[in-house]
């Protein structure tokens, strides 16, 4: 067993000799990976069908020099701006009708398939080039799906494709009548094709257009499972692209409970590691354990990954009030707790402070100014620590004494229909 430490990076965005650089900094840090490549498609294929890898090449060349290798993920949460032009279909459209423009991310429907299509592609050449590159440790599929209110998408095709899923779920329209318990303020229906999505999103940052309590419950139940459903056969297609070209592990990076519009059981079969987006305080003296348990219990008795967590103070955007500082030991103590819970990959966000972007400023390893912080020597610590504790770490099993049931079905029904104001399932 590797215990791998390190950041999320983006070479993107910098020159050929600031990855030189920030390759020794990793190395003087006791980095042993990066996660790259996310939001790069306009770079990977900067016109229809045109791959460049050179540059991607090379990064991980001078990364792999200083003994960083690269968990490298399929760009698919940002599609390129001719993509766009060219297919204006693939737009995700939100509850209120209005299609995401282009100029943030995750600006897709994933159950496009044009769209899909070209995910599948990007996905496959990825496999193909990199898929027994000794420099990378594993593919990760997209960012954070269903993230940011994307998990519902209510575009013509979804609406056709539901109307479909809902068929092949009951059969016939009276079956679907009687099961939904239509009859309730007369809302029996004729055709498939007469239902309506719903209105009012449950999506964390959805827009609330009316409350869901006037809806069918058992209908908004079955939309949520229809849009889950989705997202697992997206992620799943770019796996099937990526997996006859390799051995390596194919993971994406869950949000724990946060996004609540993936089943992530349902995933989970089709992901070699279990990985996690895991932001912990660093300014508390308790650590977070459900995250960890969460993902534990999506792959029982396997080390899960962390993929993003805290890095420490910055000036950042993301609290939209800056991030504090660290309590001296913090760091240490977020990395040991996330190693000793199971975990094999630690991996902060990020490297090096964007110069530019929606997440300009952002909590990350190095600052603005690029010198090493009272934070640096924590990294250090941590690696150090890593390294000693690995031989342990792998010839130990962690046990749970307590089990704890998370159930999707049962965290949409009480978001839909709550038992009282103050009860939150998550
Ligand atoms: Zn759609």
């Amino acid at each position: 067993m590797t215990l791998y430490y390190g950041a999320d990076y983006y070479p993107e965005q910098e020159t050929p000799e600031q990855i030189r650089q920030d390759a020794e900094t990793m190395a003087q840090a006791g980095f042993n990976a990066v996660r790259v490549g996310e939001f790069a498609w306009c770079k990977f294929e900067p016109s229809d069908g045109v791959f460049d890898w050179a540059w991607f090449d090379q990064a991980l060349a001078t990364l792999d020099a200083k003994g960083v290798h690269a968990l490298v993920c399929t760009p698919t949460a940002c599609p390129p701006i001719w993509m766009v032009e060219a297919h204006p279909e693939i737009a995700y459209v939100d509850n209120c009708g209005v299609a995401r423009p282009f100029g943030a991310r995750r600006h897709y429907c994933p159950n496009n398939a044009t769209y899909i299509k070209y995910c599948v592609r990007v996905a496959a050449e990825m496999g193909k080039r990199y898929g027994r590159d000794p420099r990378v440790l594993g593919f990760h599929i997209d960012n954070e799906l269903a993230q940011e209110a994307t998990g519902r998408c209510q575009c013509a095709g979804c609406k056709k494709q539901f109307h479909a899923w809902l068929e092949k779920k009951y059969g016939t329209i009276a079956k679907l009548n009687e099961i939904y318990g239509t009859i309730f303020w007369g809302q029996t229906y004729t055709r498939f094709d007469q239902i309506n999505l719903p209105a009012k999103s449950i999506e964390p940052g959805g827009t609330d257009l009316i409350d869901c309590y006037f809806d069918n419950p058992t209908l908004r139940l079955d939309w949520e499972r229809f849009c889950s459903d989705g997202w697992v056969a997206f992620y799943e297609a770019q796996v099937r692209a990526i997996k006859p070209h390799t051995d390596k592990p194919v993971t994406t990076n869950t949000t724990g409970v946060w996004t609540n519009g993936m089943d992530y059981y349902k995933a989970a079969p089709s992901m070699d590691v279990a990985a996690v987006d895991e932001y912990v305080g660093l300014r508390s003296e308790t650590m977070p354990g459900f995250g960890y348990a969460f993902m534990r219990g999506l792959k029982p008795g396997k080390p899960f990954w962390i993929v993003e967590t805290s890095s420490g103070g910055g000036l950042g955007v993301w609290a939209r009030e800056g991030v504090y500082q660290p309590y001296p030991g913090a760091l240490r103590q977020s990395a040991l707790h996330a190693f000793a819970s199971g975990a094999e990959m630690h991996l902060y966000f990020q490297f090096r402070m964007f110069r530019f972007g929606a997440e300009q400023l952002e909590a990350s390893v190095m600052g603005i100014d690029g010198i090493p912080d009272r934070r640096f020597k924590e990294f250090q610590e941590v690696s150090a620590t890593a390294r000693a504790w690995t031989p342990f770490l792998s010839a130990s099993r962690l046990k749970s004494n307590v089990a704890v049931c998370f159930d999707y079905d049962t965290l949409w029904s009480s978001k839909i229909k709550p038992f009282c104001k103050y009860f939150n399932y998550q």
